[in-house]
């Protein structure tokens, strides 16, 4: 069972401080839903608006069609995993599990069989009777997830649970977070301020800055059409180049810059004569390309990742580019201290007015 939760104009206010200003969006039943912004942008206290912990000051929150204004968090479908996971430490991995079942008045055998189920849910069949301090982070972290559903919520809020994993571990239970959710069909509502994993992990994304939502998008949206500046910025790398706008056509603005007329998509809110701002990904660029739209930039350095390299420039104004390159490439590309010329496609950049 999963609910939709609506926030319909939530806004929280701690003294001078506009945590959370008009934010209103919908998660649909079975979302797999993440809330991603930088540090003190609001995230958290969403999050607790959310559960209960925190009455908002004005605005409400619906979970299902229920009004949840009010309620404590007992008192909603929902369960919440925090960034410190808790594990009891003097208790066993099943008992952990079965703890909030126990509350409810389940008899000791249904609910070592609840927690046998859950265990299997995340892939720790057998280790029941272990000890807390006996598992591996990421085998806490999945016990931590367990014992949440155990009390079957209908929507799962996690806050940042997997910031104390080491990289690659993250990065594997990104993907059995994932398929956690499908498998089980629970609204989750993720938040981090980690753009890669809300990108690799959502159906949907919210970005947050200062208390205000800038866009809701599946994360091919926000990376391909990012609404505001804020957006572009935070989601991926990106190049930008200022100017004006002198003409639009066909969904196509062109911009008086430094380096001359470019090209992009027209972006939210842009009309002709703006002072507006091009962004183009680093990947867009393509070394000694015949497309329209081109930049000339002095290599700096190349700093190899592995997959990509990627080629830090700098522009005749000394304004800097990026460009990322596919390493089998490599081979072919610009070096460090030589003058190269990055050619990109105006599908492939949008312009934003600059705000
Ligand atoms: P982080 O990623 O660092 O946890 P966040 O995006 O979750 O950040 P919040 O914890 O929601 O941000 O905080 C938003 C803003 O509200 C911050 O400016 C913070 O200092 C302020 N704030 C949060 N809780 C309180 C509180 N109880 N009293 C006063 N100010 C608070």
């Amino acid at each position: 069972m999963s609910q939709p939760v609506d926030l319909q104009n939530v806004s929280m206010i701690f003294g001078d401080t506009r945590a959370v200003n008009d934010v209103s969006f919908t998660v649909a039943a079975g979302e797999f839903f993440s809330i991603l912004g930088p540090s003190g942008c609001g995230k958290t206290t969403l999050l607790r608006i959310i559960a209960g912990f925190l009455q908002p000051a004005e605005g409400k929150v619906l979970i299902g069609d229920s009004d949840m204004t009010g309620l404590g968090p007992d008192q909603r479908p929902t369960a919440m995993i925090f960034q410190s996971l808790a594990l009891f430490p003097l208790m066993s991995v099943w008992e952990n599990i079965a703890f909030g079942l126990e509350a409810r008045g389940m008899a000791k055998a249904a609910r070592r069989a609840k927690a046998e189920e859950l265990l299997t849910l995340v892939a720790l069949e057998g280790y029941g009777d272990r000890m807390p301090g006996e598992l591996s982070g990421g085998q806490r972290q999945r016990v931590a997830i367990a014992r949440a559903l155990a009390v079957e919520p209908q929507v799962l809020l996690l806050d940042e649970p997997l910031s104390a994993l080491d990289l690659k571990l993250r990065q594997h239970m990104r993907s059995e977070l994932r398929a956690l959710q499908k498998r089980t069909g629970v609204t989750f509502i993720y938040i981090t301020h980690d753009q890669s994993e809300a990108l690799a992990m959502s159906d949907r994304v919210a970005v947050m800055s200062a208390g205000i939502l800038q866009q809701v998008g599946s994360p091919r949206e926000l990376y391909d059409n990012p609404a505001t500046p804020f957006v572009a910025r935070f989601v991926g790398e990106t190049n930008t180049i200022a100017g004006k706008v002198t003409t639009i056509e066909k969904g196509i603005a062109s911009l008086d810059t430094p380096y001359g007329v470019l090209r992009g998509r027209v972006g939210h809110g842009l009309s002709t004569g703006m002072p507006a701002r091009l962004y183009v990904r680093p990947e867009a660029l393509a070394h000694g390309s015949k497309d329209e739209n081109k930049l000339t930039a002095t290599i700096g350095r190349i700093d190899f990742e592995g997959a990509f390299a990627l080629a830090h420039g700098k522009l005749p104004d000394d304004s800097p580019l990026i460009a990322s390159i596919a390493s089998i490439q490599l081979g072919n590309s610009p070096t460090a201290g030589s003058s190269a010329t990055f050619g990109f496609r105006a599908e492939n950049a949008v312009v934003l007015p600059d705000v």
